[in-house]
């Protein structure tokens, strides 16, 4: 019988399994908190994992060995940059490998995580997008890639994480019933509690998916990746724009922003010569003005396509100049752990499929 995965279930689906599990032994139930608790503390991952658990009955770990697990992924590979940045390939069970990134600040520790394996939008300036779709990552393999991060920092100084962003593999909103169960694990005072204002999910414009996620999940931050100030620009680098087109995503933005009385963040990529000249920023300026937003630009990380470039410090500031004449916020985000492929748009896994 397959083992129970107890990272894959929500709290209170933890809760009631381990409930059935200790009552079904005769345990009382408050073991099934002691276990939870434990899991959120201490989560070792690998087989021994419920035999660190010394607090518990002999009888009541070896049960929990033969019907349930908590780590399901390995690591791979870790790489470290030389800004501190880190990054990890896990495989999952069934072969695939996907990455996790932690993105250390001075009071800042952040993971950029993963909700597939590869992505289906096909966005022309991304290494992700050159591995096509391969799968999903259910509830409990991205809450693992959370587990994972936390235990290394708590092991390596003692920091905690006080950042999730869902900005590394896929599109989140194509997975959304598990992005958004991981959101309430992440929240949860009983999971990471992880305050919801530190937590975002960026979608390169998936629409009606972004009215259900605000009804789904109104307080956690949501970003759009905008990256082109008109049609014929935001298509030619993102085919998602030929099935909803700039006037729908703002239509949906503002449908966001009005329901969460959030405010939105644009990511926007500078591309010298196409995202990056002047009249693209007196188009995004335009943009910005009429709602509650804030501009995220992200020059661009060079990828597979000699075509693409980033521009010149020069361009950056006369596109920021452009910009600041708005009455919005504009922050540039600096690359994080270019040299290992780290950064927005480079994590990609050639291999596709392990044996
Ligand atoms: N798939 C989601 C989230 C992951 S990408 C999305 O597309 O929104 C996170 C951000 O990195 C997005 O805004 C995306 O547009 C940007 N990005 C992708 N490739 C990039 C590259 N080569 N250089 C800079 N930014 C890039
Ligand atoms: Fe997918 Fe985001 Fe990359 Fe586009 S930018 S291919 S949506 S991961």
């Amino acid at each position: 019988m397959a083992k129970l995965h107890l990272l894959s279930l929500d709290l209170r689906a933890l809760e009631d399994a381990l409930a059935d599990l200790v009552a079904n032994l005769g345990e009382p139930r408050f073991r099934a908190r002691q276990i939870q608790e434990w899991i959120f503390r201490h989560l070792a991952g690998g087989e021994t994992a419920f035999r660190q658990m010394t607090n518990l009955p002999k009888k009541l770990i070896e049960k929990l060995e033969e019907s349930a697990e908590i780590s399901v992924l390995q690591v791979k590979l870790r790489q470290d940059s030389i800004d501190g940045t880190r990054k990890w390939a896990f495989e999952t069970h069934d072969g695939h490998v996907f990455e996790t990134v932690m993105i250390p600040s001075e009071n800042r520790r952040s993971i950029c995580v993963s909700s597939q394996v590869g992505c289906a939008m096909g966005c022309t300036f991304c290494r992700t997008a050159t591995m096509g779709f391969i799968r999903n990552l259910t509830l409990g393999e991205i809450l693992e890639q959370v587990h994972f991060v936390s235990r290394f920092l708590r092991e390596e100084d003692g920091s905690r994480l006080s950042n999730v962003i869902f900005m590394g593999m896929g599109e989140p909103l194509h997975n959304l019933e598990n992005v958004a169960a991981a959101c309430g694990v992440l929240n949860a005072e009983d999971g990471f509690g992880i305050g919801k204002s530190h937590i975002t999910v960026s979608t390169s414009g998936v629409v009606p998916k972004i009215r259900e996620w605000a009804e789904r999940a109104p307080d956690f931050k949501l970003a759009i990746s905008l990256n082109g100030s008109n049609d014929a620009m935001r298509s030619s680098l993102m085919p998602v724009n030929r099935r909803w087109n700039i006037e729908n995503l703002l239509a949906a933005a503002d449908e966001y922003i009005h329901l969460t009385g959030q405010k939105l963040t644009f990511e926007y990529i500078l591309i010298q010569g196409k995202t990056c000249t002047p009249e693209a920023a007196r188009e995004l300026r335009r943009i910005a003005s009429q709602r509650n937003c804030k501009i995220n630009l992200i020059p661009l990380n060079r990828g597979e396509d000699p075509a693409l470039q980033p521009p010149s410090e020069e361009e950056i500031r006369a596109f920021e100049a452009v910009l600041r004449q708005g009455d919005f916020e504009v922050l540039r985000r600096r690359p994080r752990g270019p040299d290992i492929l780290a950064a927005c748009g480079q994590l990609a896994i050639p291999l596709k499929k392990v044996a």
